[in-house]
This record gives C-alpha cells, sequence and structure tokens, in this order.
C-alpha cells in the first residue's frame, strides 16, 4: 500500500474514532499519524487506541506514528454535570475550585495560581476563544465573570488568559505521569503544549530518554520570538493556530506560519499545520471553499503534514475529512505551480557529505528516469535531507530500526520500509529495488538510486550512492559485494 501524496496526514483520535473499524478506516482513508490528545481520555482509553494502531501496522506491514500530545500548563475547565453548558451574553459566570460538578452558573478551573494572577477586567477566552468573558470581582479561590461573547462551554475547554503573564512550569505534574505513560507505552512522538523557551523543551527531551522524538508546539508569543533556540533543539515542530490564534491577533498567525514552515524546511525538521484546517467538517460532510484553500496554502508553502483536530476525534465525518485533505493534497501536488513554488524555496546550505550525496540524489532522479529513491538510515537523518530536497521521485526510506521508521511517517513524502541489518552492498541494493516494487513504485524495468553508508548500521555515514536496476538478476550480475 503507498500514498499517491507527499504531504501527510495527521489524525486525532477520540470518541468519534476509537474503535478498530473506525481507525482502520482513517488509516485506509489516509491518515498516516495518529494523534492521541492527552489533554482527553482516560490512560486505559489511549492504551486501547494504541494497541489497535499497532495492529493495523501488522496488518498492512507499514509503520504507522503515534503522536502522544501532552496538555502542557493548558488552563482548562473542570467537567459539567450535563456535559455542557450554554453561556449567553450578559449572564454571570463563576469559575473556582470547587470540585462540584459544573452548571450553567459556575465550573471549576483547577488552577489556583490563574486566580492569583487575575483582576476585575481581565479576560478570559474559553474554547479557542470562541466564548469571552470579563472578570467582574475575584478572590484566592474564585472569578466571578460576566459573558461577553456566548457559546457552549463543555467538559475541559481550554481557558486563555492573553492580558495576564502565568508563572507556570512547562510540564506539569499530569504530563510528567502523561510522559511516562506514553512513553512506556511506546509512542513515537510527544507533542509538548505551551512551550515557551528552549530549557522547557530539553526538560522533556531528558525525561524521554530518546525513547520518543520531541515536537515542540508553537502557541505563545514566547515561543514565537524564541523560535531559533526552540527549532534548534526540538525534532519537529507544530504551529498550533488554535492557541496562537488566541494568544495573539488572528491576524498575525498567517505571516507566522509561512515564516515556521520555511524555518522547518531549512532546518530539515519535519513542521505539522494544525487546528481548524476542515472545522465545519465537524458538522458538515462537505468543507467550505476557505477551509479547502488553507489546506493547499500549508502545502503550497511546503509542511510536511496537516491536522485534523476535533474534524476525526469527535466530529460527525472523521472519514470524510481525512479524504477530504487527501484530495486537495493529490490536486495541489499534481500543479505546476506547486513545483515551481517548492523549487524556488530549496536551501542551498550544504555542509556534510549527506548534504552532497542527496543533492545528487535528486539530481540523477530528475534528470534520468528513476523510480525512487531509497535510502538506508539508522537515525532517520539521511531522509529528512532528501525530504527537504522535495524531490519529485518518490523517496523509500529503509531502516533496520522500528522507531526510526514509524517516526519517518511523518516527514514529507517518505515511504518507510523494515529492511534486515544489512552486512553487503549488495544487499542493500536487493532489498531497495524489492520495496520498490512491491510498494508499486517501480516495475523490472526500472532504475532506483540507492544511497547508504558503509560500514553499515552506524549512525551518520552516509557515503555511497549507486544508480540500480529493478531487476535482480541484473543486480547480481553487475553488482560489487
Ligand atoms: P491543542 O493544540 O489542540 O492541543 O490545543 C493545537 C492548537 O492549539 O492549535
Ligand atoms: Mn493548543
Amino acid at each position: 500500500m503507498r500514498r499517491l501524496r507527499n504531504v501527510k496526514i495527521v489524525a486525532t483520535l477520540g470518541p468519534s474514532s476509537s474503535d478498530y473499524n473506525s481507525i482502520k478506516a482513517l488509516f485506509e482513508a489516509g491518515a498516516d499519524v495518529f494523534r492521541l490528545n492527552m489533554s482527553h481520555g482516560s490512560h486505559d482509553e489511549h492504551r486501547m487506541r494504541h494497541a489497535i494502531i499497532r495492529q493495523l501496522e501488522a496488518e498492512f506491514g507499514r509503520p504507522i506514528a503515534i503522536l502522544a500530545d501532552l496538555q502542557g500548563p493548558k488552563l482548562r475547565v473542570g467537567t459539567f454535570a450535563a456535559h455542557a453548558a450554554d453561556l449567553e451574553e450578559g449572564d454571570a459566570f463563576r469559575f473556582d475550585l470547587s470540585e462540584e460538578e459544573g452548571t450553567n452558573h459556575r465550573v471549576r478551573l483547577p488552577h489556583p495560581e490563574i486566580f492569583a494572577a487575575l483582576e476585575p477586567g481581565s479576560e478570559l477566552l474559553v474554547n479557542d476563544g470562541k466564548i469571552r468573558l470579563k472578570v467582574e470581582d475575584c478572590g484566592a479561590d474564585y472569578a466571578n465573570c460576566v459573558v461577553t461573547v456566548g457559546g457552549t462551554i463543555s467538559d475541559r475547554k481550554g481557558v486563555n488568559v492573553p492580558d495576564v503573564v502565568l508563572p507556570l512550569a512547562a510540564l506539569s505534574e499530569k504530563d510528567r505521569k502523561d510522559l511516562e505513560f506514553a512513553c512506556e507505552m511506546g509512542v513515537d512522538w510527544l507533542a509538548l503544549s505551551f512551550v515557551q523557551r528552549a530549557e522547557d523543551v530539553e526538560e522533556a527531551k531528558t525525561l524521554a530518554k530518546g525513547r520518543a522524538a520531541v515536537l515542540s508546539k508553537i502557541e505563545k508569543p514566547a515561543a514565537v520570538r524564541a523560535f531559533d533556540e526552540i527549532l534548534a533543539v526540538s525534532d519537529g515542530i507544530m504551529v498550533a493556530r488554535g492557541d496562537l490564534g488566541v494568544e495573539l491577533p488572528v491576524q498575525a498567525v498567517p505571516p507566522i506560519q509561512k515564516r515556521l514552515i520555511r524555518k522547518c524546511r531549512s532546518m530539515a525538521k519535519p513542521v505539522i499545520v494544525a487546528t481548524q484546517m476542515l472545522e465545519s467538517m465537524i458538522e458538515s460532510p462537505m468543507p467550505t471553499r476557505a477551509e479547502v484553500s488553507d489546506v493547499a496554502t500549508a502545502i503550497y508553502e511546503g509542511a510536511d503534514a496537516v491536522m485534523l483536530s476535533a474534524e476525526s476525534a469527535a466530529g460527525n465525518y472523521p472519514v470524510e475529512a481525512v479524504e477530504t485533505m487527501n484530495n486537495v493534497a493529490i490536486s495541489v501536488e499534481k500543479d505546476p505551480t506547486y513545483r515551481e513554488v517548492i523549487e524556488a524555496s530549496r536551501s542551498a546550505a550544504r555542509q556534510t557529505v549527506a548534504d552532497g550525496i542527496v543533492a545528487a540524489a535528486r539530481e540523477i532522479a530528475e534528470t534520468t528516469d528513476i523510480a525512487a529513491i531509497c535510502a538506508y538510515t539508522q537515525s532517520g537523518k539521511t531522509v529528512a535531507l532528501i525530504a527537504r530536497e522535495r524531490p519529485r521521485t518518490p523517496i523509500i526510506a529503509l531502516s533496520p530500526i522500528e522507531t526510526t521508521l514509524r517516526r519517518l511517517t511523518l516527514t514529507w513524502g517518505v515511504h518507510a520500509v523494515r529492511s534486515g541489518e544489512l552486512e553487503r552492498f549488495k544487499q542493500a541494493v536487493v532489498n531497495a529495488a524489492r520495496a520498490a516494487r512491491d510498494f508499486g513504485f517501480a516495475d523490472e524495468t526500472q532504475q532506483i538510486v540507492v544511497t547508504a553508508g558503509v560500514p553499515f548500521n552506524v549512525q551518520g555515514t552516509t557515503n555511497i550512492l549507486r544508480v540500480a536496476p529493478c531487476d535482480e538478476r541484473l543486480i547480481y550480475r553487475t553488482d560489487p559485494e
């Protein structure tokens, strides 16, 4: 099974996508990476979804990445007796520390530090800023507010307080527990919410101990300011437009999205564009034209992945939402303007042998009729460099290391295939050709480019580039040992 597009699709799992059949349907429709949102659901629920994904992975013989998204120091309300409450403009509404379930008049906000920092006149924004409340009076454990923009507030919705600086640690007690749970269970990516500085990322990496790659969600003005330092220590980035568009004016988001995508590509690190991409598809089987255009824009800008949140987790049309992204991606990537834009923004900065080899691999592949670039990798670094080139030719990543392959499923254009441990180069070429044929990238008459490092199974040694036939008899006849 292969995808017919290069950009990847991340689908968040939730109540609408929790059983075997619905997760399988999302995968078949095009989801490459599944996101477990630690802000919602119990560990048992996440464990069940994790097991289903690993089962699908085995059944389809194709690595699938699991991304555990840590809530971070995000303020969230508690739960409601009726799971939700309708607030209208002018209503009085109270936030407090009481453990009782919420009503139309009050709800728990379990963050004493917020009450300490609030003042009469402060604004509280709920549910990605859709609902607004103004503080009338407040104390150490409560805030009485008046609703200025109404809407439905439901269980554990997020709260932003943009005009107040909150002294919060990067990882809450809950985040530490969730991180350990996720790493124990075996996830491929951790996403860190509300990163403010590079040290926040380093702290998470220390706790993850290499068990998962770490992706920073950019959703605070402070993270935008410290972006270069954050990118340098992160394995990937998410443009988390939901909270970013609440913490900053919404019109500040598109230029930031463009800039962040470019910087990530230049550093060969995957970047996800997230939130509200197909928001109306929570309720409707058809997206708006504006949403289709938004997904297309992220792809034109060179994002590695586009993401579905509530659309796949809690919406009525999760499969249709994935299909929509898939169709938009195929359409954009066929557009000659897409190639022009992507090629014009290719980075020229090359320093290492690997940089030179991957650039040459793309040149050869595009000059002649090459069916696929097949790259052996230990850490995934060489494949990330090939993806940065955004070649027209498909990329096949080969590795004996399952974690490397799973992480790479987030990266633009990468088709990841498990290879055995290698001893001889000839064997590497034979395996690459077989993968290219088996997954429908090439037939026996075609040629592939193979990159690898000798000695095998050592990180950071890519030093060979070979143009090889896909016909195994020819490989045995012509290739050196
Ligand atoms: P969230 O992150 O869905 O966890 O809030 C994404 C965003 O803020 O855009
Ligand atoms: Mn967020």
